[in-house]
């Protein structure tokens, strides 16, 4: 049997759901004609469409390559193919399974609108030439709908989720699967050769791993130096105590099993110390928002969780959307986080929620903003992840924080950038400035002296105007 491996966010050979169903299926198939052929799509205007940043793009681009390498070692070679979108998938993927003679077709379920309905325009095309589609398990550790409530629905709040989670978890559900090395020629056609150039923008990704080996490195210290502290650590930017792992988990160069696996260690979840416990809440979070996509395919069009919030008229100046974007707000906490992002295409999480809260609270300007840019510019950019956390800051989504719980720019900073080390590290322009004013440098005699803005806004005044925003649209209905 000849066989298609459709490669999506899921760029790893270890413990690839469908790399190791297609390897067994085509192994244990009869006749001599045996080939795996594996697939990834680019599609510009998709990507477009759905904000893909440059250097996610450029990230994959470079993973692309060693890709390549790595299936090469098992007798698979990769086809890197371009059409506008995914409208166009289903023609060139049935055009592919003729001119190869391929028979059975495999990929891992993903859970985004967009992607399922391209998926399901695959599955019928291929049946009308009697090509199976199979769809494998992959993303999650529970696949949606393989946890429900006591109702039999989705669960709408975290904690029960985890609970649920945690106790029908077993640890053969973090075991790591190696892909067996096919021992057929691969199936090759020199037209597919991938020469590394994307028909999309790209920023240089150079600071992160494009290969396995950096990657599961990192993972290996951060669980044995870094997870047990990470309770600890976790909250304060100028330290190293998250994994920045995220990269890596979004374009699925890591699985979510090789975190837990690496993690646990052989352990139990209930063996885990409070830090390591901690940081697989985090893993929980990451799926618990895959499964609301799922379920609630409305947050892939745009609209919020909770209904009432719909009517929120967001009262913001326009101006002070683009202050946000580059970081010239007047607020250094929030302005560091917007540099580090700008620069690195990554946020730590702390900051993602302050300035999150800010754009929304502060500036009074629609998250829907907030979103889209963060998807422009990060590399760990992932809907999911990113719908739920800017729904959970502007108080719009499942689970989210209450409409008046506002962060304080100025205390979140002192609180956990307490030296402003952080904030010195991305404004140098503040690099004079005394400890006790570094969160908020107006205050200091000698600030005129400085190449940095007043505060755009003042922050008192916005807070009593955002819950009066909130208060009316919540008393406006659903
Ligand atoms: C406004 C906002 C936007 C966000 N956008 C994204 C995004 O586009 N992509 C993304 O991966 N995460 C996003 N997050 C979640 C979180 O900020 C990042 O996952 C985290 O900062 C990544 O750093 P890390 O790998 O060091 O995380 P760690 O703290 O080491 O956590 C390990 C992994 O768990 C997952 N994770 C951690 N926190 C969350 C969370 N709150 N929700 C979902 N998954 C989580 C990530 O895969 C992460 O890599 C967003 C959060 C907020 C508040």
């Amino acid at each position: 049997m000849r066989g298609l491996i459709w490669f999506r966010r899921d760029l790893r050979t270890l413990d690839n759901t469908a790399l190791i169903e297609a390897i067994r299926a085509v192994s244990d198939s009869q006749n001599n004609e045996q080939g795996l052929l594996a697939l990834f799509i680019v599609t510009p205007a998709q990507w477009k469409e759905h904000c893909l940043s440059p250097m996610q793009a450029d990230l994959i681009r470079q993973r692309l390559l060693t890709l390549t390498t790595e299936l090469k070692a098992l007798n698979i070679s990769l086809a890197v193919e371009t059409v506008d979108s995914f409208r166009d998938c289903p023609s060139l993927i049935t055009e592919l399974c003729q001119r190869f003679d391929i028979e059975r077709v495999f990929a891992n379920a993903e859970y985004e609108l967009n992607e399922t309905s391209r998926d399901a325009l695959v599955e019928e095309a291929l049946a009308e030439h009697d090509i199976p589609f199979t769809l494998c398990s992959d993303k999650c550790v529970f696949m949606p709908g393989s946890l429900l409530n006591k109702q039999g629905s989705y669960f709408k709040v975290f904690t029960p989720f985890k609970k649920t989670w945690l106790q029908n978890f077993s640890v053969e559900q973090s075991v790591v699967y190696k892909p067996n090395l096919l021992d057929f020629n691969a199936l090759y056609d020199p037209e597919f050769e991938y020469n590394g150039i994307l028909d999309y923008p790209t920023v240089d990704s150079v600071q992160w791993h494009d290969n396995t080996k950096d990657v599961i490195t990192e993972l290996r210290r951060f669980a044995i130096e870094r997870a047990p502290d990470y309770q600890q650590d976790r909250d304060f930017p100028a330290l190293d105590g998250t994994s920045q792992l995220s990269p890596y988990l979004a374009i699925g160069m890591l699985s979510v099993r090789q975190c837990i696996a690496r993690l646990l260690n052989g352990r139990h979840p209930e063996q885990l110390n409070e830090g390591e416990q901690t940081w697989l809440s985090e893993l929980i979070w990451r799926e618990f928002y895959q499964h609301l996509i799922y379920f609630e395919p409305k947050l892939c069009k745009g609209r919020a969780f909770v209904p009432w919030s719909e009517n929120i008229c967001w009262q913001g100046e326009n101006a002070h959307l683009e202050k946000w974007q580059k970081g010239e707000t007047g607020y250094p906490i929030v302005d560091a986080a917007m540099k580090q992002l700008n620069q690195t295409g990554w946020m730590h999480n702390r900051l993602r929620m302050v300035v999150a809260s800010f754009l929304t609270k502060d500036l009074l300007l629609d998250w829907h903003d907030g979103e889209a840019y963060f998807m422009s510019k990060l590399v760990d950019g992932d809907f999911a992840a990113n719908n739920g956390g800017w729904q959970w800051s502007a108080s719009t989504g499942c689970d989210a924080q209450p409409y008046f719980r506002i962060f304080n720019p100025i205390a979140q900073g002192q609180r956990f950038d307490p030296d402003g080390s952080f904030v010195k590290q991305w404004l140098p322009e503040l690099q004079t400035v005394p400890t006790k004013y570094v969160h908020s440098p107006w205050l200091w005699a000698d600030f005129p002296s400085l190449d940095y803005p007043d505060p755009i806004v003042e922050h008192k005044q916005q807070r009593e105007q955002a819950l009066q925003m909130y208060k009316d649209a919540k008393a406006s209905g659903s």
